[in-house]
């Protein structure tokens, strides 16, 4: 039987098994090469089996795999520690999970806990993730089929709309909750000076910023988390994907006006975890080493710079922020997809119109120029007569 008989079947499979990767490379078992220009929905930013954290996994293994988080270890420690420094200023406590819609889960119930109120502020094509409190701040109801919209009452904001803000955030606002680059929507930037409002409009209220950098953290927009952008600093925020380099680990940030939450207000079995901690803290040590920031920079620019240059009547629009790149297609993006996937090069859809770019940061120039080569042959032959068999977004 093949996989897609077994699973569940939530999953759009793609036609090709992968066995193994490395850096911004997967191999199918058949061996052919493919260049993952999507890590994976944004999960390898320090490039796929990097060493590093492979060897902090193998060294941690053979210690200790797994004790509970009401014992210290040396490595949650050293995470926790790191975790902060790289964080904004202020930001003073965390709270570990193994997810990014258990970090914002997290982050939902501790807002909703300080601030002793109950609806929450998201905006229009906001993805959070997909367990209950995370999917009502989920704006597509695509993630929501069957169960109405779940969960918790919660108002939704035009992404980018300063007006809107303040119209809806009001004294019963317990947060509001923003990425800072739209991702899983189709990468879509604030205007200027939105997040900075958006700061202000929370203080003003009472109301708590939750910072959702599950996508755009870890370096991928430039900078090691994208409210550095905008110099804002949140009340929470949150992250997860690439924080582990490629092992499940993820983070509630909290600053510290936050204060300590209260024993026993929520917990996870798994969160914290020794092999989570071993592999955050070699991701960020990598991050930091590999100056993964300035690489998203440099060869993100370079990115939409060649990508606006190349005139292809079929994009309607380019836009990125560091190696976080999409192209709005006129028509559907299946096409391209498939056409691309059959050039051995796998970027990641967002809708049915958007090609989207998350590559590892540690992803060569040439691979980037062999992306962008490859989406003009497409353009100039007849991209209708590629198969129909493209993933669809997650
Ligand atoms: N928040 C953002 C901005 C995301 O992009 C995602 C996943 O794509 C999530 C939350 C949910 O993360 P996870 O799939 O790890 O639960």
């Amino acid at each position: 039987m093949i996989e897609a008989d077994m699973d569940s079947g939530v999953y759009p499979k793609r036609p090709v098994e992968i066995a193994r990767a490395r850096g911004a490379t997967i191999w199918d078992s058949e061996g052919k090469e493919y260049l993952d220009m999507g890590a994976s929905y944004g999960v390898c930013n320090v490039g796929h089996c990097n060493p590093e954290v492979v060897e902090a996994l193998r060294a941690q293994a053979g210690e200790l795999i797994y004790i509970s988080s009401t014992y210290p270890t040396p490595r949650r420690r050293e995470l926790l520690e790191k975790i902060i420094n790289i964080s904004p200023p202020g930001m003073a406590r965390v709270f570990l999970a193994n997810s990014g819609t258990e970090a914002n889960e997290a982050a939902l119930r501790f807002s909703m806990h300080v601030t002793g109120r109950e609806r929450i502020v998201s905006t229009m094509r906001a993805f959070h993730g997909r367990t209950m409190a995370s999917l009502s701040t989920t704006w597509n109801k695509k993630h929501s089929q069957g169960n109405a919209r779940p969960g918790l009452p919660v108002d939704f904001v035009p992404y980018g709309n300063e007006e809107g803000l303040k119209e809806t955030i009001t004294g019963d606002t317990a947060a509001l909750i923003l990425e800072p680059v739209q991702g899983e929507g189709g990468v879509h930037l604030p205007p200027v000076g939105f997040l900075r409002a958006a700061r202000d409009i929370c203080t003003d209220r009472g109301t708590l910023l939750i910072m959702d950098e599950i996508q755009t953290g870890m370096a991928r927009t430039g900078k090691i988390f994208a409210v550095e952008h905008s110099n804002i600093v949140p009340d929470i925020m949150t992250v997860g994907k690439s924080l582990g380099g490629g092992y499940p680990i993820a983070a509630a940030v909290l600053h510290e006006n936050m204060g300590e939450m209260e024993r026993g207000l929520h917990g996870s079995t798994f969160g914290g975890n020794p092999l989570g901690c071993a592999a955050g803290c070699a991701a960020i040590d990598q991050m930091i080493e590999l100056d993964l920031a300035g690489r998203a920079r440099t060869l993100g620019e370079h990115f939409t710079r060649r990508l606006s240059s190349v005139d292809i009547p079929a994009f309607r629009d380019v836009r990125g922020l560091g190696l976080m790149v999409a192209v709005e297609l006129k028509g559907k993006n299946t096409p391209y997809l498939n056409g691309m996937l059959d050039r051995g090069i796998a970027p990641l859809p967002s809708g049915n119109t958007v090609i989207r770019f998350l590559p590892p940061l540690v992803v060569e120039k040439a691979q980037i120029d062999r992306t962008v080569d490859a989406l003009t042959e497409i353009a100039d032959g007849d991209g209708d007569r590629v198969p129909q068999r493209a993933p669809q977004a997650q």
